[in-house]
């Protein structure tokens, strides 16, 4: 804890990127990175003039280049900075563009938050109005150094129905509250299941969790994301569902939490 504290940046901002906004998840495959991918789609779609950039900082687990569709090594500028690559109109910059997939990396304490300092720093992220940083899951050490070391315009929590009424959620909020970083809501995801039949919604996990949690913390929930094989599928694809399926409700969610942020 302490080698982490003395490696601790400084809060910095970053070169010609004006909003950065924080995707966090008490624990892994609730949907942060999916939420992350549709949400930067959503708020490019909403505004077309705004440019949005997607650092994944999952580095134990890096999904944005699948969820991307996008493969390849950065190259270098002339100033040594490396270029995010790019697709659906979206910058992004993962540790899986820079390691094999398959190799497994041993991160240890200093390594992760020097790695996730070069992707965000060694990048030629400018200009950018939107930075949406997909977080490691959790609350530990370097979830918190990444809150510290960015001046973030807020931080919003990815969980599921099952998960929300318990400590995952408050344990996220109270340490971005920590680090002065203001929770904008929370994204309920895999909320309802809405019947490919008959249409019908259904909460299968109920909804008293959300709004307990809202009612006793005043946290926002900014959007509920039906659970949908077409969510999981078309991100397998590399097509999110906001750029595959523009007019569908689930994009429509998304497009809402869009405008909230
Ligand atoms: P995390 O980033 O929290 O680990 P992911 O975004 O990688 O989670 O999602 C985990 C898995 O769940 C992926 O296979 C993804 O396609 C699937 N998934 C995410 N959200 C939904 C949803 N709303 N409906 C169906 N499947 C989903």
């Amino acid at each position: 804890r302490q080698m982490m504290a003395k490696g601790l940046p400084k809060q910095r901002p970053i070169e010609g990127v004006k909003n950065i906004i924080c995707v966090a998840s008490g624990k892994g495959g609730v949907g942060k990175s999916t939420t992350t991918v549709n949400l930067a789609l959503a708020i490019a779609a909403e505004d077309p003039k705004s440019k949005v950039g997607i650092l994944d900082a999952d580095i134990y687990g890096p999904s944005i280049p699948k969820l991307m569709n996008l493969s390849g090594e950065p190259e270098l500028s002339a100033d040594n900075k490396m270029e995010p690559l790019v697709n659906y109109g979206v910058k992004c910059m993962s540790m899986g563009f820079l390691v094999d997939e398959t190799s497994a990396i041993v991160w240890r304490g200093l390594m992760v938050m020097s790695a996730i300092e070069k992707l965000l720093r060694q990048v030629n992220w400018a200009p950018l109005d939107w930075l949406l940083v997909d977080m490691p899951p959790g609350t530990g050490d370097v979830q918190l150094s990444i809150a510290q070391s960015l001046p973030l315009k807020g931080a919003i929590l990815v969980t599921t129905p099952q998960d929300i009424a318990l400590a995952d959620v408050r344990r996220g909020a109270t340490m971005f509250q920590k680090v002065h970083v203001p929770v904008l809501g929370v994204v309920e995801n895999m909320s309802v299941f809405v019947c490919p039949n008959c249409g019908t919604s259904h909460h299968i996990f109920g909804q008293k969790g959300a709004q307990k949690l809202s009612r006793e913390t005043g946290i926002e929930i900014l959007g509920e994301v039906p659970l949908d094989g077409r969510v999981c599928e078309l991100s397998d694809a590399g097509q999110p569902i906001v750029v595959a399926e523009p007019n569908s409700s689930q994009t429509a969610v998304f497009k809402s939490i869009a405008r909230k942020v």
